[in-house]
């Protein structure tokens, strides 16, 4: 039998939006705006043998730049869910957005392996990733720190599928970035399935409703089309921004701005 992990979501950041500012095209819904919050997570799956992070966080610059709420800056969040930057053997990068690379800093003096997808590297690091509608959500400084970490043999560029421990698997399932992944993890009661910036809601599972960031429309609907079916082969699907994770998930002992996704 595969390694199991212990996985939790850990919410360092938030915001007061609206869906029309969170779903692609609201008015085509025809529904009144509403104000709808975004939580921001990253998220720790471990076991005796190793401690993976799957993202990173914003940055407090990365964050304030944009009026986002930061709660607990990475380091602090990482102790909140038990752990520090030397105790992480690998942090995998969903994709290379502002609020998912930018703790990235914290990990430079240790040995972590860092992976995100190959299409996802070449796109940020190229020059359609500085066009204007693309360039907002990412910092160029923090693209550069990719950049470093490839020079100095830090970072795997992994394919659509990549093992990343025993366990752990990336899925590469582009829509909202051209490399966006997502993370399956083996847990009790069946794999966890961290959908990232895939699903930042289950809104957009359960209504089929595109987010407003998004790199390939007809991607991001395959892309659910993936999520859902591997929810309907029994994984747990965990949302990247959705408050509601805390209510699907939360448990009363968990720490302050740490879910409990799987025990075990
Ligand atoms: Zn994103």
């Amino acid at each position: 039998m595969s390694e199991q992990y212990e996985v939790l979501a850990v919410r360092y950041g938030t915001r007061q939006a609206t869906a029309a500012e969170i779903f692609l095209n609201y008015h085509a819904y025809r529904e009144p705006d509403r104000p709808l919050g975004m939580d921001y997570f990253f998220w720790v799956a471990r076991n005796p043998a190793r401690t993976v992070v799957i993202d990173t966080g914003f940055s407090p610059a990365g964050g304030a730049a944009r009026g986002r709420t930061m709660l607990m800056d990475t380091v602090p969040a990482l102790r909140a869910a038990g752990t520090a930057p030397d105790e992480v053997a690998q942090v995998v990068l969903t994709h290379a957005h502002y609020d998912h690379v930018g703790g990235l800093p914290v990990f430079a003096g240790t040995d972590a392996e860092v992976i995100m997808t190959r299409e996802e590297y070449e796109f940020w690091t190229g020059p359609m990733g500085r066009r204007g509608q693309f360039a907002h959500t990412t910092e160029a400084s923090e693209l550069d720190q990719l950049r470093r970490l490839r020079a100095a043999g830090r970072l795997t560029l992994a394919g659509p599928s990549h093992t990343v421990a025993p366990g752990i698997a990336l899925t590469q399932v582009g829509g909202h970035t051209p490399g966006q992944a997502v993370v399956t993890v083996a847990a009790a009661g069946g794999p966890v399935v961290l959908a990232s910036d895939a699903v930042h809601y289950y809104e957009e599972l359960e209504r089929d409703r595109p987010f407003s960031t998004v790199a390939d429309l007809a991607g991001m609907y395959a892309a659910f089309d993936q999520i859902r079916e591997m929810a309907e082969g029994g994984a747990r699907v965990v949302a990247g921004h959705d408050p509601l994770v805390a209510e699907r998930f939360g448990h009363p002992a968990d720490a302050p701005g740490v879910i409990s996704i799987s025990r075990d």
